[in-house]
C-alpha cells in the first residue's frame, strides 16, 4: 500500500488504515503530514553486549538506540559473556528487552555450547524460551556435521540458522580484506575465499537438509552469486546486506582506521557493487546493521589489536535513504520491504505490516531532513562508526512500538 491516509492504532494493534479515519474520542493525534508512515523497521542482526560488556551497550541502551534509529524491533546475537546458550539466558535477554520499553528485543540462542563449535546447545528449549533463531555469529561453525545438525533441529522448530560464514583456516590471522590495500598497509588479510567457501558449504548443507539458512553480512561478489543460484534452485536461504558493505570499501581502512575494521571486512569496490546489486535484485533479502558497539579505548588500540565492528542502529536509515533510495538503487517501498517486511518474514516475527490486527509498530520517516552524523549525539553507549561527519538526507522522526511512542526527534 502506498497512499495518503490516516492510521488508527488501538490497544497495541492496527485498528484501521487508509483514507480519512477521524480520531475517536480521547485519541492522541500525531500529525505527520508530509512524512512517510511505514511498518516498523526491524534489524535482525545486533549485538547488545549484555550480559558481560555493559560498558559498550546494555539491552536497554541498545533498544533505545534502535528506537532512535527508527527500528521497532531488533534481533540480539548471543555472543555475550556468558554466551546465550541456555533457556534461562534466553529468557533473561527477553525480560531485559521488555523492561527497556523501547524497541522490541528478540533473543537468539547459540548453536553450540559456549560458541565452542563442538556440542549443540539445547535448541528446542531455547526456542521455547523465546529464541527466534540460532546462531554462533562471530564464531563460524567449522564442523560441517554440526551445521547439518543445527539445520535439522532448527528446521523442526521452524526457525532459521543465522550463519556467520567464514573459514577460519583461510582467515588465519587476517585483520582486513586481502587485496591491494592490505598489501600497501602491510596488514595481514582475509581473502574473499574465506567467506565464499562457507557460503557455498552452508548453502549445500541447507539444500541437503531442507533447513533454512540465513546468511549474515554477505560481503563478497562470489558469495552473492552463489546465493542467487541457490535461490534459483529452491534452497531455503535468506541473506543480509549491511550498510557498511553497501557503501564502503577497504580503502576506508587506509590510515589504519580502526573505525573501518570489521568482520567480514570491507572489501573491494567490485564486491561492494555486487552486494548492492544483490540488494537491488532481492538476492539479499534484508538490510541488517550488525550493530557492534565497542568502547573508545578498545578501538584506540593498534590496528591488529582493535576489535571488529561498528555501531549501526542510528545511521542505517539515513544512509539507506541517502545512498540507496537517493541514488535510485531501490525505490522507497522496496527499501521498506528490505528493512521491515522481509526481516519479519525471514525470522517469522510479528510486524512488517500495517494490516488491521497487526502489532502497532510504526516508523515515521522524514525524507527531506538534512543531518550530519555526529557520534556524540548517539543514544547508543558507543560511538565507533566510520560514518562520522557524513551529510545525509532523511531520517526516522517517530518510532511507535505496540502503540506507544518510544522515540520522537
Ligand atoms: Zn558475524
Amino acid at each position: 500500500m502506498d497512499a495518503v491516509g490516516d492510521l488508527l492504532l488501538v490497544d497495541g494493534a492496527v485498528a484501521a488504515v487508509g483514507g480519512e479515519l477521524g480520531a475517536p474520542e480521547g485519541a492522541r493525534v500525531i500529525d505527520v503530514g508530509g512524512k512517510v508512515v511505514t511498518p516498523g523497521l526491524i534489524d535482525v542482526h545486533v549485538h547488545l553486549r549484555e550480559p558481560g560488556q555493559e560498558h559498550k551497550e546494555t539491552i536497554a541502551s541498545g533498544a533505545r538506540a534502535a528506537a532512535a534509529g527508527g527500528f521497532t524491533a531488533v534481533v540480539a546475537m548471543p555472543n555475550t559473556d556468558p554466551v546465550i546458550d541456555s533457556p534461562a539466558l534466553v529468557a533473561f535477554v527477553a525480560a531485559q528487552g521488555l523492561r527497556a520499553e523501547a524497541a522490541r528485543v528478540y533473543p537468539t540462542g547459540a548453536i553450540s555450547l559456549g560458541l565452542a563449535g563442538e556440542r549443540l546447545a539445547p535448541i528446542g528449549e531455547m526456542i521455547e524460551a523465546g529464541a527466534v533463531a540460532v546462531t554462533d555469529d562471530g564464531h563460524p561453525i567449522m564442523d560441517s556435521g554440526l551445521m547439518r545438525l543445527a539445520l535439522e533441529y532448527a528446521r523442526g522448530f521452524g526457525v532459521p540458522v543465522a550463519d556467520h560464514p567464514e573459514d577460519l583456516g583461510l582467515s588465519a590471522e587476517g585483520q582486513m580484506n586481502e587485496g591491494v590495500v592490505s598489501s600497501r598497509l602491510g596488514v595481514r588479510g582475509k581473502p574473499n575465499a574465506s567467506e565464499d567457501v562457507h557460503i557455498v558449504r552452508d548453502l549445500l548443507v541447507a539444500e541437503f537438509t531442507g533447513g533454512h539458512i540465513h546468511l549474515q553480512h554477505v560481503s563478497s561478489r562470489f558469495g552473492v552469486e552463489a546465493i542467487r543460484q541457490a535461490k534459483a534452485r529452491g534452497v531455503h536461504v535468506t541473506a543480509e546486506a549491511s550498510p557498511h558493505h553497501l557503501l564502503l570499501t577497504d580503502e576506508a581502512v587506509d590510515g589504519y582506521r580502526t573505525e573501518a575494521k570489521m568482520n567480514p571486512p570491507l572489501r573491494s569496490d567490485a564486491d561492494r557493487a555486487a552486494v548492492m546489486e544483490g540488494l537491488r535484485d532481492g538476492t539479499l533479502d534484508v538490510i541488517a546493521t550488525d550493530h557492534a558497539p565497542h568502547h573508545y579505548d578498545e578501538k584506540e588500540r593498534a590496528f591488529d589489536d582493535a576489535p571488529n565492528g561498528i555501531v549501526g542502529l542510528e545511521t542505517a536509515v539515513g544512509l539507506m535513504l541517502t545512498h540507496v533510495v537517493g541514488k535510485g538503487v531501490l525505490d522507497l517501498p522496496t527499501l521498506v520491504e528490505r528493512m521491515s517486511v522481509q526481516p519479519a518474514r525471514a525470522f517469522r516475527l510479528p510486524g512488517g505490516t500495517l494490516t488491521v490486527g497487526s502489532p502497532a509498530d510504526v516508523t515515521v520517516l522524514d525524507l527531506d531532513a538534512p543531518w550530519t552524523v555526529d557520534p556524540a549525539s548517539f543514544v547508543s553507549l558507543s560511538t565507533n562508526t566510520p560514518f562520522a561527519g557524513w551529510e545525509l538526507t532523511g531520517r526516522a522522526v517517530t518510532t511507535i512500538v505496540g502503540g506507544r511512542v518510544v522515540w520522537q526527534s
